[in-house]
Parts: C-alpha cells; sequence; structure tokens
C-alpha cells in the first residue's frame, strides 16, 4: 500500500514582514502575511502530508485563534505533523513542490529551501523536489500580491524502504 497526498496554501506579499520559503529566509523588500512565520512552502507541504492520511487540514491542528502559533517556525509545525505520520505507521517516500511567485526571482534558493527541508524531515535531498515558476503576470500571483504554492507527497508504511 501507498498513500498520495496533495496540498495548496497562498499567502499575501506584506511590507515589514520576512519572507521565509521552506525554513529558509529569503532577502525581499517584503514578506509573506500570516499567524506563523507564514512560510507558504512549508503549510502546502503539511497539508499534503495530513491529506495523505485523510487526517484533516492544518487549520484544524494549527488554528490561527492559537496564540502557541503567532510567529512560529513553520519548520516545527511540519516536523509535529511528520510525526503524526510516523505514529500512524507511515513514512514520507519523496515530495515534489511547486512555488508560484513573481518576485522574487527564487532559483538561487532552491537547493538551500530543499536542504532545509531535507534536513527538517530527516529525507535524503534526491527525495525533496522544490521548483519555483511565475505566474506570468497574470491574477493576483502575477501582480506580486501573493505568493502560492503546491506540494504532493508519497507514502509508505515505516517498514517499508
Ligand atoms: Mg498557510
Amino acid at each position: 500500500m501507498i498513500r498520495i497526498g496533495q496540498g495548496y496554501d497562498i499567502h499575501r506579499l506584506v511590507a515589514d514582514r520576512p519572507l521565509v520559503l521552506g525554513g529558509v529566509l529569503i532577502p525581499y523588500d517584503r514578506g509573506l502575511l500570516g499567524h506563523s512565520d507564514a512560510d507558504v512552502l512549508t503549510h502546502a507541504i503539511m497539508d499534503a502530508l495530513l491529506g495523505a492520511l485523510a487526517l484533516g487540514d492544518i487549520g484544524h491542528y494549527f488554528p490561527p485563534s492559537d496564540p502557541q502559533w503567532h510567529n512560529a517556525n513553520s519548520i516545527l509545525m511540519l516536523q509535529a505533523v511528520q510525526q503524526m505520520v510516523h505514529k500512524q505507521s507511515w513514512q514520507i517516500v519523496n515530495i515534489d513542490s511547486s512555488i508560484i511567485a513573481e518576485q522574487p526571482k527564487l532559483k538561487p534558493h532552491i537547493l538551500a529551501m530543499r536542504a532545509s527541508l531535507s534536513t527538517a524531515l530527516n529525507l535524503p535531498v534526491e527525495r525533496v523536489s522544490v521548483k519555483a515558476r511565475t505566474n506570468e503576470g497574470l491574477d493576483a500571483v502575477g501582480r506580486g500580491e501573493a505568493i502560492a504554492t503546491h506540494a504532493v507527497v508519497l507514502l509508505a508504511p515505516l517498514t517499508d524502504l
């Protein structure tokens, strides 16, 4: 048996916020608005992991109403979700993800994001894919008002691999 999960997230880009993607601080004059650190890439991966086991969504476990998650490091939240996956006797085979952002240019940061997620999840970096693209100038993402992400994960029983 294997399981597959998909996740999506979008956060608004605003002034006076850090831009954190996959646990990496990206130099930019704006950042993502959110209750936690608004790491939109890590959030999509968390949602994909939860989805693979039909465990609901990230809002259920990390509600914006809970002050515990105010400016929280999303990597710690991701590790908590991975613990839930392990508790149910599943493990991550691989992750693929896409970041959709008009600005800043993310290509120079792809490897750092993959390494950060790989370290956080104790997975070989070859099993963690991060891709980046623009929205061709279309819609709110294309106007640079937001960054969106998609993620897919594959799970296998903990005993395999
Ligand atoms: Mg989010």
